[in-house]
């Protein structure tokens, strides 16, 4: 999607959690399951809502009045502690209000394996929901007890069998590896399980320890140790050679599809295009800027339904000064996340950094784009801090 062409992908943010998890920072919450009901009525109201910051009619492509969603994210939090009745509700208000084509656009729910029975998966295909992103992490029982997720391997298996069984063909599994105390061993097979299901999309993304969660604070009084750098490196390459040789491209860092199945919702972030989100602390972008919704669930319910209160994002700022460049430095360092990279086109004006990257080796030019080599990819951070 192109800068300023309208918005064809909405982000809806259910930040509800039976257990927090001992890695998350993110706005998820756990004990808060009562205000469920509340919570999918507010959404329906924010879904009614004209936007903020005098915006035109978000959906729709200036005098395109038969734009549709090219896809909508549902995304937590934990998706899945909704009921199916909630599910619907949801989803007519964006077929109503937003135009969602269910036959063309790409439909995600994230799933907790713990969270949704054959019934409520049942209930998602008949939605429309047309790909599920399910949060295993691990297929080891030790790891997911580290990680402190609320199921177990078995749980993993059960639910993607499922999945499948039901009829879902675009699956994809999340899996995290530098977990403390995992061996490379452990991680491989990790990483041969998931294959062996053959889902068709794939996300692995190594441990971060973010402060003031209960993992960091395990790390920090040394009651666990966090993996060190060499055996992290070589975990994520032995993940891009395993997922290649399995037939998976590729195409983001963390990334890996079979053809044809890469996420459109993800790849718009990444091609700094427009979004909206939902719900609280769903974050939403639309020509250079950016907001986010407050992260009290609470507030969000409370809010009047017409005008929620959108507190500008934090980078809102940055996004608004960059806008004299276009937007230039957003698109640089999220357009690098793809393995394709970008058009050399889009680095004018970045012309040193771009030579010192290349000198450095970690980026290479093919084909008239800029992409990340494999050392690039390996320490894409100090790629990105060159744009940021
Ligand atoms: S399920 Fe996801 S959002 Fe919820 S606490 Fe765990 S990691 Fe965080």
């Amino acid at each position: 999607m192109e800068r300023g062409a309208g918005v064809r992908c909405v982000y809806i943010h259910i930040p509800f959690c039976r257990k927090k998890c001992d890695y998350c920072d993110f706005v998820s919450y756990a004990g808060k399951e009562e205000l469920i009901d509340r919570y999918v009525e507010a959404l329906i109201k924010e879904i009614n809502s004209p936007p903020p910051f005098g915006f035109p009619p978000l959906l729709l492509r200036e005098g395109d009045k038969g734009g549709e969603l090219e896809t909508l994210f549902i995304g937590g939090g934990t998706p899945t502690l909704l009921e199916s009745a909630h599910f619907e509700k949801i989803i007519s208000s964006i077929i109503c209000h937003l135009s969602l084509d269910i036959c063309h656009s790409e439909i995600t729910v994230e799933a907790n394996p713990k969270t949704a029975d054959r019934q409520k998966l049942q209930a998602l295909k008949e939605l429309g929901v047309n790909r599920l992103s399910i949060g295993a992490q691990s297929f080891n029982d030790r790891h997911l007890k580290t990680l402190g997720r609320i199921h177990d391997s078995a749980d993993i298996l059960r639910f993607y069998d499922d999945a499948r069984s039901i009829g879902f063909e675009n699956i994809s599994l999340d899996l995290i590896f530098a977990i403390p105390g995992q061996t490379l061993e452990e991680w491989q097979t990790d990483l041969k399980t998931a294959i062996g299901l053959r889902p068709n999309h794939l996300s692995t993304y190594n441990l971060t320890i973010e402060e003031s969660t209960p993992l960091h604070e395990e790390i920090t009084n040394n009651r666990i140790q966090i993996t060190n750098n060499e055996t992290e490196a070589t975990m994520f390459e032995y993940s891009i050679e395993a997922l290649v040789a399995a037939g998976y491209q590729h195409y983001e860092i963390s990334n890996f599809a079979r053809p044809g199945f890469e996420c459109q919702h993800n790849l718009n972030y990444w091609k700094n295009g427009n979004y909206i989100g939902i719900g609280a602390g769903a974050h939403s972008h639309i020509n250079g800027q950016r907001w986010s919704n407050t992260a009290s669930i609470e507030e969000y319910i409370n809010t009047p339904s017409s005008f929620l209160p959108l507190s500008k994002g934090e980078n809102a700022e940055s996004a608004l000064a960059d806008e004299a460049r276009g937007g230039q430095r957003e698109t640089l360092f999220l357009g690098l996340r793809m393995l394709d990279g970008l058009s050399a086109a889009k680095f004018q004006g970045f012309e040193e950094e771009v030579n010192q990257l290349l000198n450095e080796g970690l980026l290479a030019r093919n084909h008239g784009h800029y992409h990340l080599t494999r050392r690039g990819i390996m320490l894409g951070n100090q790629v990105f801090e060159r744009f940021v």
